[in-house]
């Protein structure tokens, strides 16, 4: 089965081309288009692009295009992308603005130029189903609540892809099952042995969840990507009070400090140096003290949620790294690891510095109770996994 994964960005507009089995999947093609302001020529010089170089006879002869939809009004999982969908996008349109229209736009544009070709949306709020009420919810009043304001969770292919990973690399594969079948067949009973991860994504978007059992318990971002660590340029999480202060003294509207705390806050607010992390640790090691600022208060969020979620699942067996910090910066991993030797936790340092690079590997010493590990991630892959179960489970069932 052929599946199309295709990336809406904001300005960006990215494909990949898989054959799926169950074995596995092998990239056929891959390409992109930066700049975007329109998706329907980006899709149709992509159809065209993929017949010609004979990945495909025609456009239908796609089996299924899965999409990373964000955030949706009602609505999460893995599903297949219909107005239902569309409806959902719309329905929280002011919530995710750089990506609920994109994604509306590129469904209408495969269901217009490619309707006979399944279309599948994966929202990046799935894995987060299964989190309890107590977590979920903000103490705030019913009619507030009715409007779908909770904690929602993101970055879900990433940290589900882990989930599922992890599990392998410590041998549970009962785990690992789990996790594969998890949205065609729901978490049902699981009466293993507990197998309890914490899983940081730390890119220019970072969360960090805990995952017990291969489901989520919960995560550091809420109802917007909005929240939790502190982002590239986005604040993370700040208290609700801040805002209207802010508004008051600084004299600006509500549209304003929204700008502010959407594209000039968080590692880029705090340094004032760069929203990239490298650029930031090179600033800090020159003796930017707003830089060192900057570092310093993305590793203590992350050991802040890391920590709520050691004690809430009881303990911890393995704490794993994904995305372009995760993956790359080894001083930040070492800093987020420091002196947790009391709770099993101990990085080998030579470890450490050789797995970087999208290399996969174990950085903790032989003996560290806690595994910590550096797994790469990868988007496509994922959500050309899920739509691959998602439609030959339905195959199966129709
Ligand atoms: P996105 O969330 O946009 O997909 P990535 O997962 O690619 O982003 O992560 C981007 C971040 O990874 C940037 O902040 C970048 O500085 C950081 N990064 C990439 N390579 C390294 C490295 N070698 N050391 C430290 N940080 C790195």
């Amino acid at each position: 089965m052929n599946v199309l994964v295709a990336n809406l960005g904001s300005t960006s507009f990215k494909y990949r081309l898989f054959d799926m089995t169950e074995a596995g999947a092998s990239l056929l093609a891959s390409g992109g288009f930066e700049r975007v302001s329109e998706y329907s020529p980006c899709i149709e010089k992509m159809l065209e692009d993929l017949v010609a170089e004979g990945h495909i006879g025609l456009a239908d002869e796609l089996d299924a295009v899965g999409f990373k939809t964000v955030l949706g009004k009602d609505l999460s999982g893995c599903v297949d992308a219909d107005d239902q969908v569309l409806t959902a996008l719309e329905g929280f349109k002011e919530v995710a603005p750089a990506h609920n229209p994109a994604y509306a736009e590129g469904i209408r544009c495969f269901q217009q130029r490619c309707p006979g070709v399944r279309r599948v949306a994966l929202f990046e709020t799935a894995f987060y189903q299964w989190v309890d009420a107590a977590a979920a919810n903000y103490a705030i009043p019913a009619d507030w609540r009715a409007l779908g304001i909770r904690r929602n969770g993101f970055h879900g292919a990433s940290h589900k892809f882990i989930a599922e990973r992890t599990a392998e690399l410590v041998e549970r594969n009962d785990v690992a099952e789990r996790v594969r079948q998890l949205y065609v067949q729901g978490p049902g009973e699981f009466s293993g042995v507990p197998l309890r991860v914490i899983s940081c994504h730390l890119g220019g978007s970072s969360s960090v969840t805990g995952i017990l059992n291969g489901i989520a318990i919960g995560t550091s971002m809420g109802f917007s990507p909005q929240s939790g660590l502190p982002q590239n340029n986005r604040v993370g999480d700040l208290d609700s009070m801040a805002i209207p202060y802010a508004c008051k003294m600084l004299g600006i509207t509500v549209e304003e400090a929204e700008t502010q705390l959407t594209q000039y806050s968080g590692l880029l607010g705090l340094s004032g140096v760069s929203n990239d992390a490298r650029d930031i640790r090179e600033a800090a090691a020159a003796g930017n003290a707003d830089a060192q600022l900057a570092n310093d208060a993305m590793v203590d969020s992350i050991r802040h949620w890391a920590g709520s979620f050691f004690f809430k699942m009881g303990g911890l067996d393995v704490i794993s790294f994904t995305a372009g910090i995760g993956e790359n910066d080894v001083t930040l991993r070492a800093e987020v690891c420091a002196g947790l030797q009391d709770l099993g936790i101990l990085i080998d340092p030579d470890a450490n510095a050789a797995i970087r690079g999208g290399k996969e590997g174990v950085i903790s010493a032989a003996d560290s109770t806690v595994k910590v590990v550096v797994i790469p991630a990868n988007e496509e892959l994922v959500i050309a996994r899920e739509v691959f179960r998602h439609v030959a489970v339905g195959d199966a069932l129709s």
